[in-house]
């Protein structure tokens, strides 16, 4: 007997619109029984809008993942061969731990990444402001580019320590790359890193 447990808030969805989940499982009485019973009783139905946001949005999954997955590797490339850049963290590119893996497992190498910039907080504080399309943004899985600086943002409470323990470094930035024109998204970049 086999589930898959899914967030359809990111990639399902995909535009940011709407927040859901799903648990699909492969014995279909088992499912249209005792499961949708304890689904019932616990009240967790999705309103009839996200519902309906979900059901346009999963339309384009496929080829918004293409578009999505295209983006990242370019954006991944770009970064790491930029001088302002320490490292970059991304499952296409070959030096990821989990590189090997990932091309057995997978068709696309996903569309989040991090980074790391060589000037610490003040260079992860000024990239986020400077940035003009790009939306700051702590979310994921949406047709926009959006980017996190956790040091200043998400983790800004956590002691520097703490977050060092887990390598959320002052000058890492996360990035869910979008589907806008890769060439707006490499400029909007470049600029801000300027
Ligand atoms: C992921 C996320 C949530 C939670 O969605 P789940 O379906 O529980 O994963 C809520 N708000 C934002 C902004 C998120 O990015």
């Amino acid at each position: 007997m086999d589930y898959v447990f899914h967030s359809t808030t990111k990639f399902l969805n995909g535009h940011g619109t709407a927040i859901g989940g799903v648990l699909i499982g492969s014995d279909v009485e088992l499912m249209n029984g005792p499961v949708e019973k304890v689904h019932r009783l616990l009240g967790a139905n999705s309103n009839p809008f996200d519902a309906f946001m979900l059901t346009q949005g999963i339309k384009t999954l496929e080829v918004r993942m293409e578009r999505h997955c295209h983006n990242a590797m370019e954006v991944a490339g770009f970064l790491d061969g930029h001088q302002a850049v320490a490292s970059v963290n991304y499952l296409g590119l070959t030096d990821h731990p989990d590189f090997m893996i990932a091309s057995r497992q997978m068709k696309h190498p996903g569309a989040m990444l991090s980074f790391e910039l060589k000037g610490g907080l003040d260079a992860g504080k000024r990239f986020i402001d400077k940035l003009r399309m790009c939306l700051r943004a702590v979310s994921l899985g949406t047709t926009d580019t959006l980017v996190c600086h956790p040091a200043s943002m998400t983790h800004y409470s956590v002691p520097k320590e703490l977050r060092e323990k887990y390598d959320i470094t002052d000058g890492l930035i996360r990035m869910s790359v979008g589907i806008e024109s890769v060439t707006d998204i490499l400029t909007d970049l470049d600029q801000a890193l300027a």
